[in-house]
């Protein structure tokens, strides 16, 4: 079968469709994946076809970008339609000319779900954060300014979606789009333990197949134990709080890694004391098969990565959709919240971090969530699940 991929240019909704496409070539499929210059490489490593997009992203002015470092809904959905209206000639060539079978898009990606729309294809959701319905959305807790954005960036947002109207895209709303909507054929990529309200899912449409990693084992930990710190790759320009987690352990029997992303100017950090080390970017799951504590923005990447080597977490989240996760981090006894004093105050994060790593509950929680993403199926069990939704749509 041909498969037409799309994905936003975005590490955390990239990493785990990587392994899923990898077992679709696998398996004999064609696999042509809409993406980014920076995601080319893994995914040619696949052995999908990479159809470049980077022309397609609107120009991005300073104003703007500081609002998408927020994490704007506003600013990501205004940009997304804008690349939806700048994509659709060629991806209705490429319809035209590869006939697709099925499109799966990144949950997202709005330009995936729209093109699949105008273009009557069936269609699966990838889903790489929780799935969201009335009852799982209780747990992401927006701030003010979260809402303020949202309630005072509606006239932008309706403005492109009368463009697209215009382009023949049947969009009634924003939230139509995002939402995930109860018949959509979704993989999630976590467990039915792990997502709240996993039972108001309907399972022929819902499939939680678990983490999709490559794989890798925990190492045996011995001697000094690693701690390792990351703010993900998005919202990582967080200098005081580096400072405090280098302070706190200044002359401490603990080693400190911290990923501080790429943009980040690491040399604003200053001297680092012998047991720290910082980076721009680390392999995480390589980082993590070492570590004795995860200190996370709860990224839902990150957290599953954390807990598939069985590390214990100490929560420190940033956004509505990390509240969610790093909630239930700690419902399932895998993850603390991290004194939010300590985020500045280097005695209060050392406090925290010699709690948690003194903390047998805590390490149990954890590798019980290890033993549960271990026993699910993984990126084989998504590749069925489009293999079945294919097989329906042909029937
Ligand atoms: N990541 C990585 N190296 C790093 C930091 C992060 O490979 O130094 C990867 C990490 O393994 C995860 C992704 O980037 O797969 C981050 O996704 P997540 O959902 O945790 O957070 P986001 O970056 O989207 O906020």
């Amino acid at each position: 079968m041909r498969v037409f991929w799309f994905c936003i240019p975005a590490y955390g909704h990239t990493n785990p469709s990587i392994e899923v496409v990898r077992e679709l070539v696998r398996r004999g499929h064609e696999v042509r994946y809409y993406s980014f210059d920076e995601f080319r490489a893994k995914i040619e490593d696949t052995g999908a076809a990479f159809v470049r997009c980077d022309e397609f992203l609107p120009p991005i002015d300073a104003a703007s970008e500081r609002r998408l470092h927020k994490v704007s809904t506003t600013e990501m959905s205004v940009r997304s339609f804008q690349t939806t209206a700048l994509m659709d000639a060629t991806v209705a060539a490429d319809v035209e000319r590869y006939s697709p079978d099925l499109v799966v898009s990144d949950s997202a990606c709005f330009w995936g779900k729209l093109f699949c729309q105008k273009h009557h294809l069936p269609l699966v959701i990838s889903t790489t954060t929780f799935a969201f319905n009335r009852y799982s959305a209780q747990y992401m807790k927006s701030s003010a300014s979260e809402l303020a954005d949202m309630v005072f960036g509606l006239p932008r947002v309706n403005r492109e979606l009368r463009k697209l109207r215009g382009l023949g895209f049947d969009v009634k709303s924003a939230l139509d789009i995002v939402q995930n909507k109860e018949d959509d054929d979704t993989i999630v990529y976590t467990s039915r333990l792990f997502q709240p309200c996993a039972d108001s899912f309907d399972s022929s449409h819902y499939r939680f197949v678990g983490p999709s990693l490559r794989a890798v084992e925990p190492r045996e930990k011995t001697g000094t134990p690693l701690v390792y710190v990351s703010l993900g790759t998005v919202i990582n320009d967080h200098p005081d709080f580096y400072r405090s987690c280098i302070e706190a352990v200044a002359g401490q029997d603990v080693e400190l890694l911290i990923s501080c992303g790429q943009s980040f100017d690491a040399s604003a950090l200053g001297e680092l004391p012998a047991n720290v080390t910082v980076e721009h970017a680390v392999d995480q799951l390589d980082v993590l098969s070492r570590a004795s504590l995860f200190v996370t923005h709860c990224g839902m990447n990150s957290v599953s990565e954390g807990l598939y080597l069985g590390v214990p977490l100490l929560l420190f989240p940033l956004t509505g959709e990390q509240r969610a996760v790093a909630r239930r981090a700690e419902e399932v006894g895998a993850g603390v919240p991290l004194d939010p004093r300590a985020a500045k105050d280097p005695a209060a994060m050392w406090e925290a971090l010699a709690a948690a790593l003194g903390d047998g509950g805590l390490l149990d929680g954890a590798a019980r969530m290890r033993d549960n993403f271990c026993s699910c199926e993984g990126p084989a069990g998504a590749a069925d699940f489009i293999e079945s939704r294919l097989a329906s749509a042909r029937s």
